[in-house]
């Protein structure tokens, strides 16, 4: 089946976004890599495509050495993975992305890996100052204002769109949306 991984900072709120994602569908759990923590987290979605859920990097506060690490691990698994069909990476629309993240949408640039993405926490803002929160993170990584999909996990706003783009990626098109 075809695979697509979640990234995101600890606390960005990932584990809400995939939990909106995965509301009303037929969901099996299918494995957890083995041994340490559980660092990987396998969700079968509707007997089509199966979610990946990446441990959350630190803060940007943590060391160097500690962001590498936890970069190697992520990154053999996804320029490895033949299954792998893309990244939702995950950034708060309240946090204005610099120079990390966009040596992150390079390097999958370089790898030709498709990442969709994904601005939370859309509730905290009204639609107007979405809009402008989206404009800016659209300059700051230098890419255009639709790639930015704009979420909540709170109001469910975004997730049909979100759905959309990742149907898309995994060539799905019969799909129950729910
Ligand atoms: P993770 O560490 O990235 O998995 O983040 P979580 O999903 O656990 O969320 C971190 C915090 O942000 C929690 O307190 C959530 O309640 C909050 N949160 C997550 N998504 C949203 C959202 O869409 N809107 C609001 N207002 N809070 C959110």
């Amino acid at each position: 089946l075809p695979e697509i991984a979640f990234a995101g900072r600890s606390n960005v709120g990932k584990s809400s976004l995939i939990n909106s994602l995965l509301k009303r569908k037929k969901l099996v759990k299918t494995s957890s890599t083995p041994g340490r923590t559980q660092l990987l987290n396998f969700f079968e979605v509707n007997e089509s495509l199966v979610f990946v859920d990446l441990p959350g990097y630190g803060y940007a506060k943590v060391s160097k050495e500690m962001r590498k690490k936890w970069g190697q691990m992520i990154e053999t698994f996804i320029t490895t993975r033949k299954t792998l069909h893309g990244v939702v990476l995950i950034l708060d629309l309240r946090r204005i992305p610099g120079g990390q993240e966009r040596e992150n949408l390079a390097w999958f640039d370089m790898n030709n890996i498709p990442v969709i993405l994904a601005a939370t926490k859309a509730d905290k803002f009204s639609r107007q100052r979405q809009l402008v929160q989206q404009k800016e993170m659209a300059k700051a990584l230098g890419i255009p204002l639709d790639l930015i999909h704009v979420f909540s996990a709170k109001t469910g706003q975004g997730r049909d769109e979100l759905w959309e783009s990742i149907l898309d990626l995994c060539e799905i098109d019969d799909f129950k949306q729910g």
